[in-house]
């Protein structure tokens, strides 16, 4: 029985951190490398889906060791030195094309060995020919069951004599991919050659770039031949970690585009193999989202200039996966787009060109289709009204795991400012071929989102504290609050009171008359702002050089310090009643004192001619040394890193990054 799902569109901006499934095309290269290498693996961050079991379960029944842990994402494979170490074994490949042409292709290259290949009937039609002709070149016989040259079929293995070997890959890329990986175990320096040209060579480059990595000798020659050394890898690799896979990380990189805030996608930083990565670039260049580099991962934020570029016309020939998921997120965008160069997805899943129109038409989109393109205007566009929607709109996916999966991001924008879902999904669990916990990931995302959080940010005079926690204010919509402008005001008040000079015991019968309150212009910023009785300090007024002189004198008397503790914790609940995601609160003593339970607590430092050149560049004239000392050595709250905080040395980051990873530690924090 399938069921649909309705999707809840994210209330607030998102902030979350995703964990990524491993790339399927890496997974299976790693298995049949370790297997060629004759070495022990430990494959960590592997995908868990059908097909990767599959190839699991092939390996398995050839004699190596395949230990695999779910829960941990890891796939032990023990070769013990030997190429193929069963002589005869029936294997089942699915329908899965890798497991398929790249376990054939290794089997061949046992001499002698005797091995019977079935697979899902949709498997028979699929292409294996140009492989099972190379390998006849080199002395294996094959016997089939039904059609010629189709599973299923009996191989008896002739070994790879190596030498110039044609192969005839236009139907497919694994069946070059699936050669040159077992190509290592032939007798002599194979040289591959391609009849006729090739489909998907982001495929192929992945194919070499990972032999490379694995230690083999191959390379690309420049008459568009392939040379494969015998040479087995001297020092065989112990660990390998797959790639997050990069099909999947565009569906939550589109995120914030739509719904606003910033998401991590975790361990994704250093990929490098895969074609889809390009769909990042192709985010930036639509001004749809900013991808920043940061320790852990990448960050996707919403761009601030929301689809102002021209976008005019896109191709995705070379990376058709993930059109889909910038069809369906074009709601977002302010200008019409053309996405072209994808007709030989009329072939796959499903005709997903027709799909997505058909889909598309039904939540009032303009959609314009042809044999190689779609064109979608963006909303405001189209002039229909979407509020005559009489609740959510089906959307069929056509067991296509990608349109469940692209409708779902599009679903999660709130555009009604209802909370209400507006899209459901038909068949959600199709979304299992690569990525079967994709909706409960995209659930705990929008709680996630939705969780209130509260951000510490301490350090020293001019470490950057509050443009980085204004700019993630805005990014996150977190309240921010300067807590140095509490003492500046309390200071300049005392200074207007002829009490510059006052003692503990002065200053805090002073503070004793005076009320604090809160004033917001929600309007303009994200920071609230503390009054003195009604009044409302100008900035300037907080910068004099009297009161740098003798705030820091007056922050270390333990009655200020007190008087201002429950105000400035009070700001929890003011941010909550406001409508904001979280708090973030930069300071002194934040993390240490004021909220030591803070979800996030960020200690941001920098070298003293760094934060001199700071405050010289803003015009600023002040004693931070001085100051940072006295704020150091103070009896009652001193300036300290709090436990469990990331420390960031900002001395030689820009601003941009500082950004990024501070946001990245919130959507990581819940
Ligand atoms: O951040 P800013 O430089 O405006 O802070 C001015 C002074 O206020 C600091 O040098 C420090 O003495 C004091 N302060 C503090 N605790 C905080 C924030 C500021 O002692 N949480």
């Amino acid at each position: 029985m399938t069921s649909s799902k309705d999707i809840k569109p994210f209330s607030k901006p998102a902030c979350a951190s995703i964990t990524l499934p491993g790339s399927k095309s890496i997974t299976n290269r790693a298995m049949i490398l370790a297997a060629v290498s004759g070495g022990e693996l430990e494959i960590k961050n592997a995908l868990f889906s059908r097909d990767t079991i599959i190839m699991a379960d092939c390996l398995k029944r050839l004699g190596y060791a395949v230990d695999s842990d779910r829960d941990s994402r890891s796939i032990n494979i023990s070769a013990r030195g030997q190429t193929v170490p069963n002589q005869q074994a029936e294997l089942f490949v699915g329908n899965a094309g890798t497991a398929a042409r790249f376990v054939t292709a290794l089997c061949a290259a046992n001499k002698g060995g005797e091995y019977f290949f079935d697979s899902d009937e949709a498997m028979y039609k699929r292409p294996i020919k140009g492989l099972i002709d190379a390998l006849r070149q080199q002395g294996s016989e094959f016997e089939f069951v039904g059609k010629r040259d189709c599973f299923p079929f009996k191989m008896r293995a002739g070994g790879l004599s190596g030498g110039e070997v044609q192969i005839d890959a236009s139907a497919s890329s694994q069946l070059l991919s699936a050669l040159l990986m077992a190509s290592p175990l032939a007798e002599k320096k194979t040289k591959v050659m391609l009849s006729s040209g090739t489909v998907s060579r982001p495929f192929v480059e992945m194919t070499l770039n990972m032999m490379v990595d694995f230690g083999f000798q191959c390379k690309k020659l420049p008459d568009g031949s392939f040379e494969i050394g015998t040479k087995l890898p001297d020092t065989k690799r112990k660990a390998y970690f797959v790639e997050p896979d990069a099909t999947a990380a565009s569906y939550f990189a589109i995120l914030p585009a739509l719904t606003g805030g910033a998401i991590l996608l975790e361990d994704f930083a250093n990929c490098t193999l895969q074609g889809d990565l390009k769909f990042l670039d192709i985010l930036e260049e639509c001004g749809l989202v900013k991808i920043h580099k940061v320790t852990g991962g990448a960050l996707a934020v919403k761009a601030e200039d929301l689809g102002d570029k021209d976008l005019k016309s896109i191709n995705f020939s070379d990376i058709s996966d993930t059109f889909l998921t910038l069809a369906a997120a074009s709601a977002a965008l302010k200008e019409k787009i053309k996405i072209e160069g994808i007709s030989h997805t009329r072939a796959q899943e499903t005709d997903r060109v027709s799909a997505m129109a058909n889909e598309l038409k039904k939540v009032c989109q303009e959609v314009s289709e042809g044999e190689d393109y779609l064109e979608i205007s963006p909303w405001e566009d189209t002039g229909k009204a979407l509020e005559n929607l009489n609740g959510p709109v089906d959307i069929k996916t056509y067991a296509d795991h990608r349109i469940a999966m692209s409708f779902g991001i599009l679903g999660s924008a709130d555009i009604f400012h209802t909370g209400r879902p507006w899209i459901r999904i038909e068949d959600p669990q199709c979304v299992s071929k690569t990525w079967e916990n994709f909706f409960d990931i995209l659930d705990s995302a929008r709680e996630s989102s939705e969780k209130f959080r509260i951000v510490a940010v301490d350090g020293g005079a001019a470490v950057g504290k509050s443009s980085v926690s204004k700019a993630v204010s805005k990014m996150l919509n977190l309240m921010h609050v300067d807590t140095g402008s509490h003492y500046r005001t309390l200071t300049f008040a005392l200074i207007e009171a002829n009490l510059a000079d006052a003692d503990e015991v002065k200053a805090a019968e002073f503070l004793s008359r005076i009320e604090l309150g809160t004033s917001f212009d929600k309007a303009n910023s994200y920071s609230a702002r503390m009054t003195l009785g009604g009044r409302l300090v100008r900035d300037e007024d907080l910068r004099t050089k009297a009161v740098n002189e003798r705030v820091s004198i007056f922050a270390s008397m333990p009655a200020v310090r007190n008087f201002l503790k429950d105000y400035q914790r009070s700001m929890a609940g003011y941010a909550k009643e406001h409508g904001f995601s979280g708090l973030i609160m930069e300071g002194r003593d934040i993390g240490s004192v004021i909220f030591p339970d803070a979800d996030v607590r960020i200690f941001l430092d920098a070298d003293e001619q760094t934060r001199a050149q700071r405050r010289a560049k803003e015009g600023i004239s002040d004693s931070i040394a001085a100051r940072d000392h006295m704020d150091k050595s103070r009896k009652t709250a001193p300036l300290v890193c709090p436990q469990g905080a990331t420390l960031i040395d900002t001395s030689n980051l820009t601003k941009d990054d500082v950004i990024a990873r501070t946001a990245a530690e919130i959507c990581k924090a819940i």
